[in-house]
Order: C-alpha cells, then sequence, then structure tokens
C-alpha cells in the first residue's frame, strides 16, 4: 500500500484486496467498501482523521475483511439490506455449517467471520443519507444476489460505484460468482437486468470493485459487459439448438425398472444393470435411493448377485450406492481415476454434490482405455463437461453399441441438452471440457446412449456436432467476459486451495494440511502467502513464499495446530496471498470441525462411598 490516489474532487483511490474508494469531507471521510482495511494508516497523508463510515457494494470477504479483522467500532457501516445475513453470526455460522448440503453454495467467497453491528440501510431504489452524500441505490445481483451499486452526486460529479458489477473493459470480475446454480442463467439473467438499469444513470466515473477506474464512457463499458452476459445467458442456453429428439422406448417391468435390451436394465433414477455371461451384474451410476428398486429387479431378472459397480462421475446421486453395494453383495468398486480423485477422500476437495462418504476403490480403469467384464469388452474415457471428473464407458450390449456417460448431453428437451456447465463443478470448454467429450462421442459413434436421470436415446450425430460447435462458442462466451487474457485466473473459484477442505481434530490437537496455489498466467508468477487463523491457532511455517510455474502449481505441507481451548464446532480458516503482485486477500477455504472432547469416563464407585453430590463437598470418611 503506497498511496492514496486522489482520482475526483475529494474522491480517493486505495487499492487494496479490492479497490476501495474516500470520500472526503474537511478532516472526516466515508469509504466505499473495506478490503482488508490496510489503508486506513494513510488516511493521515489525506488530512483525514476520522472514518466515520463504510458503505459495503456486496459482503464478499474481499470487499469486508478488514471489518472484523481491525475496525473502528465509532466507524458505521452500511450494508446492502439481502446481504446483511452473510454478515450475521448466526446466519454465517448455519451458511458454512450447510456449505456442502446442496450443490452450489448460495455464496462462493462468504466471509470468515461475522461483522457485528452493521446497519442493513442500503436498499435498491432507495436513498440513504450517509455522511454528506446521498446514496442512490439500484440493485445490481450478481456477486452477490442482494448486491447494491451506488450513485452519488460529488462535487458536481455523478459518480457510479458498481461494485463487481461490472469491470473496465466491458469484462466481469470473476464471472462465476454469477453462476447461483449448476446449470441456469438465473444469476446471469439478474445480474443482466440490473445492468440495464444501471446503465440508465448518468454516468460520469465509473467505479468498479476491481481494475481500472472507467473515467469516461462507463455507460458504453455498462453496454458491452451487458453483451457479452447476453452471450453468456445464451450459452447457459441449448447445447444442441435445432437437434431432433431420439428416445429409447424403454419396456416397462412389473418392478419398476426398463428393459432397454435383453441384457441391459434402467431402474430408479439414475442406475443401469448390465447382466454378464454368468448372470451375474454390473451396476452404472447407483444411486442409493435408486437401491430400493434394485431388488425386485434382480428377482425378475434371475441376477443373484452385482459383481462390479462403477460410476459416471462423482455426484452423490451417481455414487452414493457404492458403498451400499460393496457392503450388500462384496460388488467390487471400479473407478475411473478421474472420478475416483473427488470420492477416494471425499473431504480433500471444495466440490460441489459430493457424497456424505469417501469410497474405497478395487480397481482403477484406464484413463482412455479397454477393461473386460464378464464377456464384455468395454472401454472407459477421460469425458469432462458438467464436471471435470466425469467418465464415459462403451461397450457392446447384445449387438447394440451403448455409451454410458452420466450427466453428459441429454436428450434435447432435458436441460437444454446438457448437464449444465459452472465453473465450481470444474467445467471447461473446447479441447479440455465439453468439446473434448463431444468430440470423443463422435469419435466412438455408439447406438445408443444411456445417460442418467432417465435419458436413454439413440445417438445421433447431429446433435453432437451441434455440441461441438456450441462447446468453442461457450468457451469465448466465457473467455470474453474475463478481464485479462488468462481468463482462468477468473474462471477458476479453487484458485488458491486448502487440502483438505474438510477436517476434523480434537480440541488442541495438530493436523497436517497443503495450501495449493495455482497459477493460470502463461509466465511463472511470484507467490507469498500468509494463513488466516481463528485466533490462538498456529500454523507452520506462518508465512511462505516461493515461484509458481507457467500454467502449473505450488503446493506448501503445513502444520496446523489448533488452540487448546479451541470452542467444538466448525472454523473457517483462508490465506491472504499475493499473487504476481496482487493481494488475493482470504482466498481459499478450510474448514475445521473441532470434536466435542470425549467426556471423561466415570470413575467406578466404590462399595460403601457415597455418590458425591454436585455442589455438596463429599464428606469425609472416617
Ligand atoms: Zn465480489
Ligand atoms: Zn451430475
Amino acid at each position: 500500500m503506497s498511496e492514496l490516489l486522489e482520482i475526483a474532487p475529494d474522491c480517493f483511490l486505495a487499492r487494496d484486496t479490492c479497490n476501495v474508494y474516500l470520500l472526503r469531507y474537511g478532516d472526516r471521510a466515508l469509504a466505499i467498501d473495506f478490503g482488508t482495511g490496510a489503508w486506513q494508516s494513510l488516511l493521515g497523508t489525506i488530512g483525514v482523521r476520522r472514518l466515520e463510515h463504510v458503505v459495503v457494494t456486496h459482503a464478499h470477504r474481499d470487499q469486508v475483511c478488514g471489518l472484523y479483522r481491525q475496525r473502528d467500532p465509532q466507524t458505521v457501516v452500511h450494508v446492502p439490506a439481502g446481504d446483511g445475513w452473510l454478515l450475521a453470526a448466526t446466519t454465517l455460522r448455519e451458511f458454512w455449517l450447510h456449505y456442502q448440503d446442496g450443490g452450489c453454495p448460495s455464496c462462493y467467497a462468504a466471509p470468515r467471520q461475522p461483522v457485528p453491528g452493521v446497519c442493513t440501510d442500503m436498499a435498491g431504489d432507495c436513498e440513504t443519507q450517509v455522511g454528506p452524500a446521498r446514496f442512490c441505490s439500484i440493485a445490481t445481483p450478481g456477486h452477490t444476489p442482494g448486491a447494491l451499486s451506488y450513485v452519488v452526486e460529488w462535487h458536481g460529479r455523478q459518480l457510479v460505484f458498481c461494485g463487481d458489477a461490472v469491470h473496465a473493459g466491458g469484462t466481469l470480475h470473476e464471472p462465476y460468482h454469477l453462476e447461483w446454480d449448476h446449470w441456469t442463467p438465473g444469476g446471469c439473467l439478474a445480474a443482466w437486468y440490473g445492468l440495464e438499469r444501471l446503465g440508465a444513470c448518468r454516468c460520469d466515473m465509473l467505479l468498479p470493485a476491481h481494475g481500472p477506474v472507467v473515467g469516461v464512457q462507463g455507460r458504453a463499458c455498462i453496454a458491452r459487459t451487458q453483451r457479452r452476459l447476453l452471450e453468456l445467458i445464451r450459452v447457459k442456453g441449448s447445447v444442441c439448438a435445432g437437434a431432433r429428439q431420439r428416445w429409447v422406448d424403454a419396456e416397462p417391468l412389473a418392478c419398476g425398472a426398463w428393459r432397454l435390451l435383453p441384457h441391459l436394465y434402467r431402474f430408479g433414477a439414475n442406475s443401469y444393470l448390465v447382466i454378464g455371461a454368468g448372470g451375474e451384474g454390473l451396476v452404472i451410476d447407483p444411486w442409493q435411493a435408486d437401491l430400493a428398486q434394485l431388488d425386485p429387479l434382480l428377482e425378475e431378472t434371475g441376477v443373484r448377485r452385482i459383481d462390479v459397480a462403477t460410476a459416471s462421475h462423482y455426484h452423490a446421486d451417481h455414487s452414493d450406492g457404492l458403498n451400499a453395494l460393496r457392503e450388500r453383495f462384496g460388488t467390487s468398486v471400479w473407478l475411473h481415476p478421474r472420478v475416483a480423485e473427488p470420492l477416494l477422500n471425499r473431504d480433500l476437495w471444495d466440490v460441489p454434490w459430493l457424497p456424505r462418504e469417501s469410497v474405497r476403490v478395487d480397481r482403477l480403469l484406464p484413463l482412455n482405455g479397454s477393461f473386460g467384464w464378464s464377456g464384455y469388452r468395454f472401454t472407459s474415457h477421460d469425458f469432462p463437461g458438467q464436471t471435470r471428473w466425469h467418465t464415459a464407458i462403451d461397450g457392446h450390449v447384445d449387438g447394440c453399441h451403448v455409451l454410458f456417460s452420466g450427466d453428459n448431453y441429454q436428450p434435447p428437451t432435458r436441460w437444454n441438452g446438457t448437464g449444465g456447465f459452472c465453473a465450481y463443478n470444474g467445467s471447461r470448454f473446447d479441447a479440455h471440457g465439453f468439446g473434448l467429450s463431444a468430440a470423443r462421442a463422435l469419435a466412438i459413434g455408439p447406438d445408443m446412449v444411456c445417460n442418467g436421470h432417465g435419458c436413454a436415446y439413440w445417438f445421433d450425430r447431429d446433435q453432437y456436432r451441434r455440441i461441438l460447435r456450441w462447446a468453442r462458442r461457450a468457451g469465448d462466451a466465457v473467455r470474453n467476459l474475463c478481464p485479462g487474457d488468462d481468463w482462468l485466473t477468473h474462471y477458476d473459484p479453487r484458485l488458491a486451495r486448502w487440502e483438505p477442505f474438510v477436517a476434523r481434530v480434537e480440541r488442541g490437537a495438530a493436523i497436517s494440511a497443503s495450501l495449493v496455489v495455482t497459477n493460470h498466467r502463461p509466465r511463472p508468477a511470484e507467490v507469498r502467502a500468509e494463513a488466516m487463523l481463528p485466533c490462538g491457532w498456529r500454523i507452520r511455517p506462518r508465512r511462505l513464499a516461493g515461484q509458481v510455474p507457467a500454467h502449473g502449481q505450488r503446493r506448501w505441507r503445513l502444520r496446523l495446530q489448533t488452540a487448546a481451548d479451541a470452542a467444538a464446532g466448525r472454523h473457517v480458516l483462508t490465506a491472504d496471498i499475493v499473487l504476481d503482485g496482487e493481494l488475493l486477500a482470504e482466498a481459499g477455504v478450510m474448514l475445521v470441525d473441532v470434536l466435542q472432547p470425549p467426556a471423561p469416563a466415570a470413575q467406578p464407585i466404590a462399595r460403601g462411598t457415597r455418590r458425591p453430590v454436585a455442589g455438596i463437598p463429599p464428606r469425609r470418611s472416617r
């Protein structure tokens, strides 16, 4: 932190982990957003003796972390009413406690700690007087659903503090925050409309929360962002617009399952049963909820045991029955290496839809190669799409060439022909994602595609050629929206991550953990890092420094010591990282569950002695 830059009369910019703007009036000031708050030491250099107010655009931890690290209790903090729950102790605790319960969390950058005593007095279409300034609020949801932009008349100019609703160049800082769920463009649509309204306001200076200030043509910048956002909305629509439906007419059975071929059945929502040469079963994508339908299907088909089970991807609704099958039938679990990654230790990674339990793997399938089972020859493929950790398996069953491909590519009317894409699921495009798997499907050229969620259909080359073209367009849409030329820096929510993501530890005990930093830039990056810990916790080493290779990763192994008096329950850790000179405060999260210490074992009471009564000292025996 070197200086406070005067960008307009009595309006200063502090470059922190986010842009902090200061409006000065006499020897007082108010701040828009707060970052780490380290810039407060410079207030004297611009003649400010007291910071009276902080107005927050949205409650991401890079905007507000300083408010729980170092805040003058006299400073009044104003936050968007819709983001208040992210700063309140009870709701924030609940958020972190249930973080993994669903798919995408309701916030990708929630604060590590609450900020007590804030005023939730900022709301869309309200004019709030803060010090000498009138803050006219426009709802610009996106980075958070409650995010606001503020239009402020200041020394005759209309300043627009837009938070992360816009970034210079008609782009968006970390656009993955707009992916409110794993497949719809809901967050992007809300963001687009917010910009439609913001773009209608006069803008003499556009002041985003990250990147350069937009001194001229702020409205043109907003309109450009909107155009790119609209393209993202469009590609979040159909992946194969105009393609034909080619559903397979399966034969319903009395037990509720469906016969696709004499040796191939679909049961429950997601699961398939292949019958082997010796009458044993292979189950693909066992969802625990589907297993109730397996017993009657086994009875109807005469299959006595499930020999092998596998999963197309790690999502719980395709994999959480693996352990149950093993317990029930002694089933051997065979997994593709990518699918095994998050399943072997489900606490390792911060990814959506994890099963509750880890899965032991008996055999790793080839990354791209063939394997045999009970008279069949199958081939497993690296098949990224809805998630990075996805495979597809093809082989001939009853003379029909079948491709089992999980949640990649449904018939055109189902979910727009895809299981959706989002950064949090590790979705990629082109040769590393959808483009790779669509090209593989075309090369395989199956007869029938057996996908999850009841989607069995006849393969159509035209549909997959459309998907291939869509993948290029979708990749461009995301890249164009990201600032700079290293788009993944803005589309990777795990740029810095802790391993494990979730740890369980007894109070006062120590555990090993790693901090992993990824550099998506085409050049090596210098990194410094410091862990942000709960009070009284220690980590060795405390400060880290080194270089991360271009398009590479760097891992630091650390020893984390919990405090001797740490409260039982969940604690949130992060790290301040300086990557290539840029401060990323509170990057990466680790959830540490401090276990309730076991109750002390009851002492055996000798016969004849009296049990002591609480509060009454035992009578001394004679
Ligand atoms: Zn943000
Ligand atoms: Zn899935």
